[in-house]
Order: structure tokens, then sequence, then C-alpha cells
């Protein structure tokens, strides 16, 4: 694979506003990244995933709804994902950028989001995706089971969402390729190597 493939020329992050999205399968360490970039980027991180935690930490009525779905590996319905993101991007002032972690998922909220955007004078940017092969992914997801006891991660949940990566979320790719807004980055390696790749990604489409 190679380190980040060229994109064509409306790859564009710095210099023009707009929000960035962040994808890649499960176990491929986009969180910790993502984390990392909006952190040194100043922009706001928006992770789906993390917020519907928090939801379910403090017991919420959303938390409940969201729960079942979290612990077997499978995708909180679109449109309780999509109020979700709307509720939060309602909080942010329009000049600041948004780094979307794990949103969207599916191409009906890929489809929501650009609505939303535009209601809001807000648009994509460009489109970050980590990659790394699945027999890898598989292994990560594995021993952060072990490590962390999530319910999320027992052997068969992980081959789901695995899966349902594959199915739902690979044509969101499609979907943003289409408008020449998506870079591919090699998530396999030393993770401040992976960092370093990531932000030549951003700068050189600048
Ligand atoms: P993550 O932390 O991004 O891996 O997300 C953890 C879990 O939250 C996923 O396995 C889904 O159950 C749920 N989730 C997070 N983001 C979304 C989304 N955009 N659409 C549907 N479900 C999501």
């Amino acid at each position: 694979m190679a380190e980040s493939v060229s994109a064509p020329d409306t790859f564009k992050v710095h210099g023009t506003g707009g929000d960035l999205i962040f994808m890649g399968p499960p176990g491929v360490g986009k969180g910790t990244q993502a984390k990392a970039l909006a952190q040194e980027s100043g922009w706001i991180h928006l992770s789906t995933g993390e917020l519907f935690r928090d939801h379910i930490r403090r017991a919420t009525e959303l938390g409940r709804t969201v729960k079942t779905f979290l612990d077997k590996g499978e995708y909180v319905p679109d449109d309780v994902t999509v109020e979700l993101v709307r509720d939060r991007l309602e909080k942010i002032g329009p000049s600041t950028r948004v780094l979307f972690d794990g949103f969207p998922r599916t191409v009906a909220q890929a489809e929501a989001l650009d609505r939303l955007l535009a209601d809001m004078g807000r648009k994509v940017a460009g489109v970050l995706i980590l990659e790394a092969p699945r027999d890898e992914l598989y292994a990560r997801l594995s021993s952060r089971a072990t490590a962390q006891h999530r319910t999320d991660d027992t052997p068969e949940v992980i081959a789901n969402r695995l899966d349902v990566y594959d199915e739902q979320t690979r044509p969101v790719i499609s979907y943003y390729e289409d408008r020449g807004l998506v870079k591919r980055v090699n998530g396999v390696g030393r993770v401040k190597d992976i960092t370093t790749r990531l932000r030549e990604a951003l700068d050189n489409g600048s």
C-alpha cells in the first residue's frame, strides 16, 4: 500500500475552510489519530462513537437506546445518529472547523450531512481514509478486547464490525471519491509515523 495516494486537485483542506471527515475501519487507530490531528490544528473533534459512549456512561435515554447496537457492533440507526450530530453542530460557531471521526458511516448519513452542512453554511473540505489490511485489523481488535474488556470486541462482534464496515461504509468512500475529496493514508506502522503521514496528506492538499 502506498504511503499516501495522491488525490485530485480538489482535495484542499488547509487554507480553504470547511470541515474534515476522517474515516477508517474498526481497529485502524482512527480515534487516537483523529484526536491528535484535531488538537494540533485547533479543530473540534466530533466522534459519534465517543458521544454515544458518553451517553451510555451517563445512562441517558439516548444511551439506553443505543447501548444494544454498540454492544453488538452494529450501527445505530441513521436518524438517531444524524440528530446527535445536528445537536452537536448547532453548538459550534461557523468559523470553527470540525473533524468528523466515525461519521458518516452510511451513504444516507453522508447525504444528511451534506444537507446539514449546507443549512449551516458549512461544507466538506476533504475526506481522509486511514487504511490497514483486514487480518491486521482483526489482530489489533482482538488484543484490544483482551486489554480493555470492551463489550463490543468479542470475536463474533469483531468479525461483524469489519463486515458492516465493508458493506455499509465503503460505499461512503465512493460517494466522496466521485467529488475528488478523498485521500488514503496507510495506517500500518508506528503511531507517530502514521501521524506524520496524515499531516503530510493534509499539507500536500493545501
Ligand atoms: P467508534 O468509536 O467510532 O468505533 O464507534 C463505536 C460504535 O458506535 C460503533 O460500532 C457503532 O455501534 C456506533 N457508531 C459510532 N458512529 C456511528 C455512526 N456514524 N453510525 C452508526 N453507528 C455509529
